[in-house]
């Protein structure tokens, strides 16, 4: 049988993203941290033919209702695996430096500006001891912004009160440690200038259109 999940390739190829990712953290990134959560995960569904096809945003807001004994592989490693694609999808070699559209003025309406919006950021990822990632949320009607930052591998999706991510920031070491030591905040500095602002606002439109798969959002 097949694996449920597959590691996507990478859409772009590091040198653009210099000197924030650099080509070693990148190869690393993908092809050692993700692959083996999605490795992880394959294997934990392998016994279980009838949950594949499902996406991974239905796996993780439908967690309480998967069998008892892969919840936990299905919270970390899909966690993971839910997390790095939205990493990912969300920084891009080219393309717009700053949000527009409704993105925009939601920002300037929740953080005050893009700026604002960058400070809390950073603070957020800065607060968040250990390793963690720092999400961009809006709740399934895609009506509001929040920052919300999870140790580990947590999930925005996960029961009770998933909402999905626009955006997604790796607070691991193994995401910056290589060019920029413990220095976090420049990491996330260097990150937001990275981001995928179309990719962020079309995943805000497509929640806002209902395409969602349950509380997941649309695919990542
Ligand atoms: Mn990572």
């Amino acid at each position: 049988m097949p694996d449920a999940f597959d590691l996507p390739p990478l859409p772009y190829d590091a040198g653009p993203l210099a000197p924030t990712i650099d080509t070693a953290t990148l190869a690393v990134h993908h092809d050692g941290h993700h692959r083996a959560y999605v490795d992880a995960l394959n294997a934990a569904l392998a016994p279980y033919p009838e949950l594949h096809g499902r996406s991974i945003e239905a796996l993780l807001s439908g967690l309480d209702a998967l069998p008892a004994g892969i919840q936990q592989v299905v919270r970390q490693a899909g966690g993971g695996h839910a997390n790095h694609q939205l990493f990912w999808k969300g920084i891009r070699t080219g393309g717009r430096l700053s949000p527009t559209g409704d993105l925009a003025a939601m920002i300037e309406r929740d953080f005050g500006s893009a700026g604002g919006f960058a400070e809390a950021f950073v603070e957020a990822g800065l607060a968040r001891f250990g390793s963690g990632w720092a999400f961009l949320v809006t709740d399934p009607h895609g009506q509001a912004l929040e920052i919300v930052a999870l140790p580990d591998e947590g999930s925005v999706l996960l029961p009770p009160g998933g909402r999905p991510a626009l955006l997604a920031a790796d607070l691991w070491e193994h995401a910056y440690y290589p060019s920029f030591r413990q220095d976090r905040a420049t990491w996330l500095r260097g990150w937001l200038g990275l981001v995928n602002w179309d990719y962020a606002e079309e995943r805000l439109q497509a929640i806002r259109a209902g395409e969602t798969d349950r509380l997941g959002g649309p695919a990542i």
